[in-house]
């Protein structure tokens, strides 16, 4: 077993505090990774205070990792130590069911062990993330960060960043879709560098005007500060990817929509929305929604976003000024992506 330093939630009303736990020898597929950053993602704060329902205390969050390889088992072939790698929001799935070989093992019929607030392939022993100062991965988990991504801007890739090309992908948004991203945050802002990477036009909706330098900088085409009022987009987009972490009316965002268009949520708010069978029938529009991505586009996103120079806008934080961090991200107070720099625990 290994020594492992991090920070955990021990219940859902108390800060973040320092923990010390075991992970496992490192078994034969493995790889040992001291990790170097992790980006702190809203789903982070969710699970924390059990906004969900399902939190396994204590709770060590983390799903946006990169770090270094230190150590591999005796049949690992993909990686070596000193490899620059990441691991994003799950660390095993069954591998044999159908989206498992299909290659969308986050859809994965059997049991999906997401990297924290969850159990093992054995389903007994809890998962602890990326808040530590190692981990061990089968490496059929772990991805490779291609050269010229900085570890520090590419940790929110594993989360933030698949979670918005992998839609983008499926509904094959490019070159003349008029595509409207809610909510520049994380993963907002993912969605705005990879939209207009993929060519579609990019519209940030906003709450206030507070964002919009940057969201033309980050590739927005148009922005537009709502205050939640979209009356005057009226059958304006193609595609909506809403980003938003809090409960919100979804019918006027679907009244954006054009006829035969398709809202995906990727955000989770703690409540249930709701919506007017009219707001979709009329229009023939849809509402869908998307989890992450498998690992095989999680490491096509990556290689994108190393092409398109698309790394995340962060700000490095040590892990001491965690719980801070929380308390802005419910602010919407955070250019882009918090990232913790994992030096500040040893
Ligand atoms: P974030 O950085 O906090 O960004 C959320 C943004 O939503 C904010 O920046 C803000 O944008 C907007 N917003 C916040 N509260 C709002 C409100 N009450 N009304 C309207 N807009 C509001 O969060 P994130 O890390 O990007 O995560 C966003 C959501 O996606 C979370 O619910 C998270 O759990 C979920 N998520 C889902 C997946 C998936 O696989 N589907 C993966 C990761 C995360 P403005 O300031 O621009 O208005
Ligand atoms: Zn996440
Ligand atoms: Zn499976």
């Amino acid at each position: 077993m290994l020594a492992t330093r991090g920070f955990a939630a021990h219940d859902a009303t108390s800060s973040l505090v320092p923990f010390s736990f075991s992970r496992r020898a490192v078994g034969a597929r493995d790889v040992l990774i001291q990790v170097r950053f992790c980006g702190i993602c809203h789903s982070d704060l969710h699970q924390v205070r059990n906004e969900w329902g399902e939190s396994i205390y204590p709770m060590v969050p983390g799903h946006e990792i990169t770090g270094t390889v230190v150590q591999v088992g005796a049949e690992v072939r993909s990686f070596a130590p000193g490899d620059t790698v990441g691991v994003g929001c799950f660390v095993d799935t069954c591998r044999t069911c159908g989206a498992c070989r299909a290659g969308d093992e986050q859809y994965c019929e059997d049991h999906v062990a997401w990297t924290y607030n969850g159990y093992e392939r054995d389903r007994r022993t809890p998962t602890y993330g990326g808040y530590s100062d190692q981990i061990v991965v089968d490496e059929r988990y772990v991805l490779r960060i291609p050269a010229g991504l900085p570890l520090d801007r590419a940790a929110p890739l594993l989360c933030a960043g698949i979670t918005t090309y992998s839609p983008l992908k499926h509904w094959q948004v490019g070159p003349g879709h008029r595509l409207a991203v809610v909510g520049l945050g994380g993963l907002g802002h993912m969605a705005v560098k990879l939209g207009a990477a993929l060519g579609a036009h990019v519209t940030v909706l906003s709450r206030s005007e507070k964002k919009r330098t940057d969201a033309l900088r980050l590739g927005a085409a148009e922005y537009v500060p709502t205050g939640g009022d979209y009356s005057k987009l009226a059958r304006s987009f193609d595609f909506v990817l809403d980003t938003v972490s809090a409960p919100h009316p979804i019918d006027p965002l679907m009244e954006t929509l054009k006829t035969n268009g398709t809202l995906i949520l990727v955000g989770a708010p703690e409540k249930p929305l709701s919506v007017k069978a009219m707001s979709l029938i009329l229009r023939r529009r849809r509402l869908a929604g998307s989890l992450i991505g498998g690992i095989r586009e999680t490491q096509d996103m990556l290689n994108f976003c190393a092409a398109h120079g698309a790394a995340a806008d962060i700000e490095v934080i040590p892990i001491q000024d965690v719980n801070a961090a929380y308390e802005r991200l419910l602010l919407g107070d955070v250019r882009y992506r918090f990232v913790i720099d994992l030096a500040s625990l040893r």
